[in-house]
């Protein structure tokens, strides 16, 4: 093939990192994720674009070596993703304040004691026990929606404060069972 024909497939490679980058950086935006890996995959996609077709067309790298490296790039990008993906899932929810109480009992939920957290999409719900915990999501929800006039989403998992572990609560250990 022509050196324009390879410069040909090399562009098309670095649309597909280009591509790759940009999903990578609206997903992460859409969870949350810190900044720092939104701006690092900003700069590996456009880092890796220009250095790998600049290198190319200077003949520093050949086409196979232009290739590998751009792969490797788009493979950086997807690691980075997974990772920060994973750091944002694994996060604790945020501390109770002082006035945070538990929702089935209201007694106050104290920082340095056990607590749990229910999460319903962005919001956070803390209960002082385990059973109050498991009684709201498994009999309350819908009751106390309407009595708070809450827009909460269906519970995803919780948190229990003394573990530091999130339980996903399609886990069948959990045995969610709506109310019918
Ligand atoms: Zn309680």
């Amino acid at each position: 093939m022509e050196e324009q024909e390879l410069s040909h497939i090399l562009i098309i490679l670095a649309g597909l990192l280009r591509a790759v980058g940009i999903a990578c950086m609206i997903a992460l935006i859409f969870l949350g994720a810190p900044l720092r890996y939104i701006f690092l995959i900003a700069l590996l996609t456009v880092g890796g674009i220009f250095t790998a077709v600049l290198s190319f067309l200077l003949g520093i790298l050949s086409f196979t070596h232009a290739v590998i490296y751009e792969v490797v790039v788009i493979f950086i990008n997807l690691l980075v993703f997974f990772y920060a993906y994973r750091e944002k899932k694994n996060l604790p929810p945020p501390k109770p304040s002082e006035t945070t109480r538990c929702v089935v009992c209201s007694a106050y939920i104290k920082p340095n004691q056990e607590y749990f957290v229910l999460k319903c999409g962005e919001n956070y719900l803390y209960f002082d026990t385990e059973e109050h915990l498991k009684r709201f999501f498994l009999e309350n929800i819908e009751e106390y929606k309407k009595f708070r006039n809450l827009q909460i989403k269906e519970p995803e998992c919780y948190y229990i404060h003394s573990r530091k572990l999130w339980v996903d609560l399609k886990q069948e250990e959990v045995s969610v069972s709506k109310p019918s």
